[in-house]
């Protein structure tokens, strides 16, 4: 007997069917005499459905009220998954973040978890009930409601199979695997039986959503086993055909792993660029300008600062799309003036693209190779930057399939 925890993505809980499906699936496991605890994300659409109502009312929202809106998804998909398991003859009880304790910091709308009480799920599973625990949400210290980022279900569950010491997490969604690259972008896109954590990190890091980042740092920082595969196929299927299914996060690269230089390639579509222009080159000028934005909960990603010219130099960064206005507005209204800057401009329509790999370490060539394909395609290069397992461009948004398309044939990733 195995304790596992499974996850399903919206798509996998979009339908009626498809949640009958998922009790099914849970029910072939308990048969089989397996502990298991479901986390449901919610049902496909719901939470951009009910973001999008909170936007309506007010565009600047109280994050704190978004939280209290966009956790009700998972209430509900959590609720129907329980009686779609009682339906099928399995005991089962779904439980909110605030009702297990899922207990988070209070940094809404991007709440990190900080613990899991595990007593009242252990003792319904030894009561032999299927626990069904929301994914997405927990509680602060004052008994808000939090929710985790988009995607956060991934980490619920993972942090879950921590928390209960799980033998296994399954994270079940609407692809077999983890690809090379989204195979929604590129057709010739293949499936990984296996990836190291390191990959699989900076793979989630650079925005490949098949699993949300922190749930791949849970993951490796608690050992968890972490499996990916689809919750499309045959809920009914062999157990063990299915448990070998998907693609397998290792934590050591051994000799069966394919000895690719690169493992992937990733992409953040929805980013920005924002220059500061004209700023006198001193030390704390980093801090100056990066701090507020860091304080404003903005992530800043790829940085490059200009060589100076007579002591003044340009400062370059990229944050989120969906906070370049706030970005904007800081720097222009706070930081602006303060720092005797010239000017401050920006393009909210850029994107990033990554290829990944821990051979890259052993290899020389790579960015060469990435930086010719590109050009052999026409597309400017704006930023650069580089680790030593990935190598990231930033480009304009209309020339990001062309890119990952053409480094995926470059790089031969459609053969094994
Ligand atoms: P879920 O709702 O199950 O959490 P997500 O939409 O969050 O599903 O994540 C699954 C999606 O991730 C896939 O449908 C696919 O389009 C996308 N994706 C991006 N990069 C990859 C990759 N390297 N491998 C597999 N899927 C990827
Ligand atoms: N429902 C949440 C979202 O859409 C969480 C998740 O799906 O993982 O972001
Ligand atoms: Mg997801």
């Amino acid at each position: 007997m195995a304790l596992i925890v499974h996850k399903y993505g919206g798509t996998s809980m979009g339908s009626v069917e498809r949640i009958q499906n998922v009790a099914k699936r849970v029910a072939k496991w308990m048969r089989a005499g397996h502990q298991v605890v479901v986390v449901p994300s919610a049902m496909s659409g719901e939470t951009n459905r009910l973001l999008g109502l909170a936007k309506e009312i007010n565009s600047q929202a109280n994050p704190r009220e978004l939280d209290q809106i966009a956790s009700t998804g998972e209430q509900v998909s959590s609720g129907l998954l329980a009686l779609a398991l009682l339906k099928e003859g399995v005991d089962a009880i779904s439980y909110a973040g605030w009702q297990v304790t899922i207990h988070t910091d209070s940094a809404f709308t991007k709440a990190r978890i900080m613990g899991i009480d595990d007593q009242k799920i252990l003792a319904d599973l030894n009561a032999g009930r299927a626990v069904v625990v929301t994914g997405f949400q927990g509680v602060d210290p004052q008994g808000n409601i939090t929710t985790l980022g988009r995607g956060g279900s991934d980490t619920s569950a993972v942090a879950m199979a921590a928390a209960l010491k799980a033998d296994e997490c399954l994270i079940y969604t609407d692809v077999d695997g983890v690809y090379t690259t989204d195979p929604r972008v590129c057709e010739d896109a293949r499936r990984l039986d296996r990836i190291t954590f390191e990959e699989m990190l900076e793979m989630a890091s650079l925005g490949s959503k098949v699993l949300q980042i922190r749930s791949v740092e849970f993951a490796g920082k608690y050992k968890v086993k972490t499996r990916v595969l689809s919750s499309l196929t045959d809920p009914l299927m062999p157990l063990d055909q299915e448990m070998k299914s998907g693609t397998l996060i290792t934590f050591e690269e051994d000799s069966t792993m394919e000895a690719a230089v690169i493992s992937g390639i990733a992409f953040a579509r929805d980013e920005a660029k924002i220059t500061v222009l004209g700023v006198p080159d001193r030390p704390g000028i980093a801090y100056q300008i990066l701090g507020p934005v860091a304080d404003a909960n903005i992530d800043v990603d790829v940085i490059i600062q200009n060589q100076s010219v007579d002591g003044i130099t340009d400062f370059t960064f990229t944050v989120p799309r969906a906070d370049y206005q706030k970005a904007m507005d800081l720097l222009k209204n706070k930081v602006q003036s303060h720092i005797q800057a010239k000017e401050i401009t920006g393009d909210p329509k850029v994107s990033k693209v990554s290829v990944v790999g821990v051979g890259m370490r052993s290899h020389v060539g790579v960015a060469s190779k990435m930086f010719r394909t590109l050009s052999e395609e026409g597309i400017n290069i704006l930023m650069i930057s580089t680790s030593e397992i990935k190598i990231s461009v930033v480009l304009d948004e209309k020339y990001l399939e062309l890119a990952v398309r053409a480094l995926h044939k470059a790089f031969e990733l459609d053969q094994q």
